[in-house]
């Protein structure tokens, strides 16, 4: 139960009910208030508020109205009783007003999937991510994509008609791999980005990585408060790898212990627990990589900047670290400078979780179609002048995955509204 009850009303039939009910129609989107009265009996059902919004400038897209009713249980069903008995109505299915909405062109299917994201979300950052994507924020990024890339099958299309002028096939090839690695790299960027984006509701993934023994559990264990992992002075103990979830201001992190990555290794078990290791470098979000005044090496060199690197056991007599590439000295064992150590950990992980916020892709659906729209465009790319029509073709494949994206496959309209102002050599 709640203090107000909202009933919607979407459809041909909304504003005759509205007028059985309440009487005149009032000025669209301004609340007024009405008594709601039944349409044969006259009788009373409640007093609240009435907002109309005719079509189609409307949520769906239809003419809608809303009854602002008394929360109660009563005079909502007493309403719904009236109202379902009525001609040309019945209740909504889940979802109903937005597939209506995505319908009449309201929305594409990205922001139709945020509306339901909305609905779902539990934390603040979720809520963000998702409105992001509501209120179209995704949607015209993904429309850009579009617009370009239907601009350049213009291109090759009309380049087709001069195949035998071989300048002119050339001329367009370059421009359009100028356009298209454009476009690939914009497209590459915003699937690097939803690989943060999930992460956002699953956990962003920071790995402890290092040589064995440098003290990477024993920094799990402090940073979990815990004893999570085994702390062992035998290398190569921790085989396995070990997660433990946290969060960070609201942000879910899940913490990777690893097994330690030395070159070259006999023991087959510690070989399989380094296999591992690599992959789980591979799926990171933030590397910590540990060196130990024993062993100083520094992380690989495919790490990107987002590694941390820091030299634990700052206890150990004649440890001075300065020369080596650490940005943080601690002692796992003290908790000396975990504080700073941690902080900028955070400092890492708020960063990348705001921008998961602004994500354009963030399902798997999106991925996927994604992925295989850019494989269209390299295809693409990869044609030499000799081919224009399998260059046209694979831009072609490629539109259909971005319909596919926002819900619109009608490439045909965009592509008349650019051939009418199109002039060939342009
Ligand atoms: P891992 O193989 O990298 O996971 O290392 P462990 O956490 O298992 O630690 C290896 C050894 O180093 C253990 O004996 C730990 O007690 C010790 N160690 C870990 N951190 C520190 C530290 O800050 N100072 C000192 N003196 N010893 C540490
Ligand atoms: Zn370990």
């Amino acid at each position: 139960m709640a203090g107000i009850a909202v009933i919607r009303l979407s459809g041909k039939a909304a504003f005759a009910t509205v007028t059985s009910l309440t009487g005149v129609l009032p000025a669209p989107r301004k609340a007024v208030r009405r008594t709601f009265r039944h349409p044969d009996t006259r009788e009373a059902l409640d007093d609240g508020l009435l907002v109309t919004f005719p079509g189609p400038h409307s949520f769906t897209g239809e003419d809608v109205a809303e009854f602002h009713l008394h929360g109660s249980l009563a005079v909502v069903r007493a309403m719904l009783d009236v109202l379902s008995g009525m001609a040309g109505l019945r209740l909504a299915e889940p979802g109903e007003f937005t597939k209506r909405a995505f319908r009449n062109d309201r929305m594409d299917l990205v922001a139709a999937e945020g509306v339901g994201d909305l609905i779902r979300a539990r934390t603040e950052r979720q809520r963000k991510q998702a409105l992001h994507h509501a209120l179209g924020g995704a949607s015209q990024v993904i429309e850009g994509w579009r617009r370009d890339l239907i601009a350049t099958l213009g291109r090759v299309e009309a380049a087709v008609d001069f195949a035998d002028e071989a300048d002119v096939a050339q001329a367009t090839v370059e421009d359009v791999r100028r356009r298209l690695d454009d476009l690939i790299s914009r497209m590459r960027t915003a699937l690097a980005e939803a690989d943060r984006a999930a992460s956002l509701r699953d956990g962003l993934k920071v790995v402890l990585a290092g040589s064995p023994n440098v003290g990477k559990s024993s920094l799990l264990n402090r940073l979990a408060q815990r004893e999570a992992a085994i702390v062992s002075a035998i290398p190569g103990t921790t085989r396995d790898v070990i997660e433990v979830t946290m969060e960070f201001s609201g942000v879910p992190v899940i913490l990777t212990d690893t097994a330690g990555l030395r070159p070259e290794t006999e023991d087959e078990i510690e070989r399989i627990g380094m296999d591992r290791t690599s992959r789980e470098l591979a799926s990171a979000d933030i590397v910590v990589w540990i060196s130990a005044p024993e062993d100083r090496s520094g992380p690989p060199a495919e790490l990107d900047s987002e590694t941390l690197w820091i030299e634990n056991k700052s206890d150990l007599a004649g440890n001075s670290p300065e020369g080596t590439g650490a940005q943080y000295r601690i002692s796992a064992k003290t908790g000396e400078g975990m504080a700073g150590f941690f902080a900028a950990l955070e400092e890492r992980v708020l960063r990348m979780a705001a921008h998961a916020e602004s994500a354009v892709l963030i399902r798997s659906r999106h991925k996927q179609i994604s992925s295989s729209c850019v494989e269209n465009l390299l295809r693409a790319s990869a044609q030499s002048a000799d081919h224009l029509e399998l260059m046209a073709e694979s831009l072609r494949a490629a539109a259909y995955d971005m319909g596919r994206l926002t819900g619109r496959i009608d490439v045909e309209d965009i592509l008349d509204s650019i051939f009418r102002d199109f002039c060939i050599g342009k």
